[in-house]
């Protein structure tokens, strides 16, 4: 590890967010979504209890909070946040690819080229600035390395990554749906069809040097079985890990029931600083990169907004709880983010040899 590592960076701005998050703002795809977030909870509700903290195996402590009916337990030992439940295979196939993607695709939204690449710009340019910075850091050539993307979905950090001139550069996607979409949009084959369950078996022969799971972790049945066998696999120099963190916009969501929840809903369990470098530490990860940001302070004004208008205000109040808000939305994200508590975080670790 040269002397200049861990790279350690805070926030980015909230403004192309915005843009991708216009359907939460709608009222009527809010209710939407909020329909098929209950139906989800059904679901989740229906598994049975987690016995141990998903992260680091020590027995489930009391609740912390009780969110739509579901309690969450900060782990005493590791300070994971657990849901009641466990999760199952049948919970993540009926959430991932039950229906092909369908339910996958709706959250991207991306339907034609333009969309794709407003989203590789926004979001997965600066993922690659990051890793490419932090791997150069580290006195490697970027340019030289193969990569995986696991979870890659229509693949736009693979575009980033070809645009970057990344020649060795593969997707992999359990969704039919978007592998198809993807390598048409892509014009060519990068991307292939890997069911989760499949991962395990694809990881021992694996050719790549770095592997990017980026909010994948927090869906496998066994992160940390997963990650020590990517840690195995000889060609492995660089995991990527980013994750949702436990941070205030789960409360955000405990107080606004009726608005549409982004973040501890579809997520079952959320990383903690402490907990994600416990697991990086048991695999043989060094943390030599970390990138912190959320969107907790755009969930409090989307909330406040989404009640505004639930609570059938005048439009003129509605315009200036917005106009208020917005410009502060930055700074006070900014502060969540210097503190570790915004809603993800990206670690860059380099396998311990
Ligand atoms: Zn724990």
């Amino acid at each position: 590890m040269t002397a200049s590592l861990p790279i350690v960076r805070f926030s980015k701005p909230s403004a192309p967010f915005l843009e991708l998050q216009r359907n939460f703002f709608d009222p009527v795809q809010q209710d939407a979504l909020v329909e098929e977030s209950s139906r989800l909870y059904d679901l989740y509700r229906s598994q049975p209890p987690r016995r141990v903290c998903k992260n680091c195996g020590a027995p489930m402590g009391p609740p912390t909070f009780v969110k739509q009916d579901i309690s969450y337990h900060v782990c005493p030992d590791c300070t994971h946040l657990n849901g009641y439940y466990e999760d199952t295979e049948p919970f993540y196939r009926a959430f991932f690819s039950d229906d092909d993607g369908e339910h996958v695709t709706g959250h991207y939204a991306a339907p034609d080229r333009e969309a794709f690449e407003q989203r590789v710009e926004a979001v997965y340019r600066a993922k690659l600035d990051f890793i490419w910075d932090v791997i150069e850091a580290d006195g490697v050539d970027p340019k030289s390395l193969a990569y995986a993307d696991v979870g890659t979905g229509l693949g736009h950090f693979i575009q980033a990554m070809l645009d970057r001139g990344i020649s060795r550069a593969r997707g992999y996607e359990p969704a039919r749906l978007l592998v198809d979409q993807g390598n048409e949009l892509l014009g060519g084959d990068y991307l292939e069809e890997l069911r989760i369950p499949d991962l395990d078996v694809l990881l021992p022969d694996l050719d790549a040097n770095v592997i990017t799971l980026i909010f994948v972790l927090e869906h496998l049945l066994d992160p940390r079985g997963t990650l020590e066998a990517m840690r195995r696999n000889p060609n492995t120099q660089y995991i990527l890990i980013a994750v949702p963190v436990h941070s205030p916009s789960c409360y955000f969501e405990l107080l606004f029931p009726s608005v549409y929840e982004r973040h501890l809903s579809g997520h079952t369990h959320l990383y903690t600083d402490k907990s994600l470098r416990w697991l990086c530490d048991q695999v043989g990860l060094d943390v030599i990169g970390e990138w912190w940001f959320g969107a907790d302070a755009m969930d409090l004004f989307r909330s406040g907004r989404t009640r505004m208008h639930q609570l059938e205000q005048p439009e003129t109040g509605i315009r200036d709880w917005e106009q208020m808000m917005a410009p502060l939305i930055d700074g006070i994200q900014e502060t969540m983010d210097r503190n570790k508590v915004p809603s993800e975080v990206h670690f860059l670790t380099k396998v311990r040899r």
